[in-house]
């Protein structure tokens, strides 16, 4: 396999000089915090007055949490710790519960992210050669300009179409002989299930690789997308509040996502005791990003769930790889006094053949029982009329989901394009449990 580098001397750096360089930059990046209230006041409840309270790896460990809630709290200026005349970015990501996150870079920043995103995408093969049509929603959102500016620094041809119109991102990915994409799973599955509707085959296109992210997504519909379009996936994953993208992507083998070292500080915790776990071990993802200077942040608890792959990856490149996302601590569903990750279900579904490109859970009251209700898009292929074969296939599905989740779900299975679809990140599950 060709492997080509962005930073070789970087990417297959020693173990030891990683390590090194980690603490070199955790030393600079306790300095900018002390420049904040806020960090001043929480590092010094911790013991932690200068950057040599920071001696080694393991004095990581004396640095507190944070936590999303601690970004708005401070919204929005409070872990700002450079001059706002520095700052030439400003992203955030509106969560739930409405006050956004905000994140602010220098344009030393910006060079530092942007070069982390080339690397991510010379990873997987990309070149000046390839046409990258970017899906993700541009603007505060760091999916659509992350990647762009990486992208462009690449020397790819970067197609900015956003989010959304599928019919001009199709007529687009024609018209351009695009190669490349970066699109949400889940609007990459509604786009094959709209291809028919312009007349158009996945042999129509050029693809030859996609960058899929931003929401959690089974190993199953990564396989179901690469055949639907004879394409490799590449896992990619990031979040705002780590600058967005490029803090860990897969490389050409495609054996989960190198985290970049240098850059962030990878721990995994267990998430009821905070304790670090051990390579190997599935636990709640911590990230300290080393090079962002504007607003810095440490020892950040994702609340997404993975673990570490110890092994060197055939690339060369020395960087951990982090697994697949598995769930995330908050969307756990309790069924009945069963835990299950809306991911295992996806898994369940996906594998499924008839099944096409979309599906929902739905959670409601059945008296005092919860009831769990999987809807299922399949192919147009199976309305033959033949009731039979519907409940057979209704059948097969529930069994598949008995087995793996132990709860007896209700399956429904509906037309292509019948459940309601999203074209940035996808909402499926929708619980009406607390309303009644
Ligand atoms: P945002 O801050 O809006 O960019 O959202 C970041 C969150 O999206 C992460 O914490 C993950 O929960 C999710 N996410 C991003 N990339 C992936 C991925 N490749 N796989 C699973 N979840 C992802
Ligand atoms: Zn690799």
């Amino acid at each position: 396999m060709d492997i080509t580098y962005w930073n070789k001397d970087i990417e297959t750096m020693d173990r030891s000089a990683i390590e090194a360089l980690q603490v070199k930059r955790l030393r600079e990046l306790v300095d900018q915090s002390l420049k904040t209230e806020f960090y001043k006041k929480r590092l010094s409840r911790a013991g932690i007055t200068s950057a040599d309270d920071i001696q080694s790896l393991d004095d990581l460990r004396r640095l507190p949490f944070n936590v999303k809630d601690d970004l708005r709290q401070n919204f929005p200026t409070g872990l700002l710790a450079v001059d706002m005349r520095q700052v030439v970015r400003v992203h955030s990501s509106s969560g739930t519960t409405g006050i956004p996150t905000v994140i602010y870079l220098t344009q030393q920043d910006m060079d530092n992210w942007t070069n982390l995103i080339a690397r991510s995408i010379v990873a997987t093969g990309c070149c000046q050669d390839d046409v990258f049509q970017n899906m993700m929603t541009y603007g505060l959102f760091t999916g659509g300009l992350g990647l762009h500016y990486g992208a462009e620094r690449v020397g790819m041809t970067v197609i900015p179409v956003g989010g959304g119109n599928t019919q001009r991102q199709v007529q687009i990915m024609k018209d351009f002989k695009t190669t490349v994409l970066h699109v949400t799973p889940s609007y990459l599955l509604h786009i094959h299930s709209k291809l028919e509707n312009f007349n158009t085959e996945p042999n129509d296109l050029y693809l030859k690789k996609a960058f899929l992210g931003a929401e959690p997504y089974s190993e199953n519909t990564c396989l179901k997308l690469e055949e639907l379009y004879g394409i490799d996936a590449y896992n990619s994953y990031g979040l705002s509040e780590m600058n967005g993208p490029g803090v860990a992507f897969e490389c050409v083998y495609k054996q989960d996502m190198h985290v970049w070292e240098d850059a962030y500080i990878l721990e995994i915790i267990d998430p009821e005791t905070g304790e670090s776990l051990p390579d190997g071990e599935k636990g709640e993802v911590v990230l300290t990003n080393l090079v962002r200077s504007a607003m810095p942040l440490f020892r950040y608890r994702t609340r997404d769930l993975a673990f570490v792959h110890p092994e060197p990856c055939p690339c060369g490149r020395t960087h951990r790889r982090l697994s697949r996302i598995l769930g995330r601590t908050d969307d756990m569903l309790i069924i009945n006094g069963v835990n299950v990750f809306p991911s295992q279900i996806e898994e369940v579904v996906m594998a499924v053949p008839e099944v096409g490109t979309n599906y929902l859970i739905h959670l409601s009251k059945q008296g005092t029982l919860d009831r769990l209700t999987v809807k299922v898009e399949i192919y147009a292929k199976m309305f033959t009329g033949n009731m039979k074969e519907l409940d057979a296939l209704k059948k097969k599905i529930t069994e598949k989901l008995r087995a793996s989740i132990t709860i007896n779900p209700h399956v429904e299975l509906h037309e292509p394009g019948a459940l309601p679809h999203s074209e940035g990140k996808a909402k499926r599950v929708f619980d009406e449990r607390e309303q009644l």
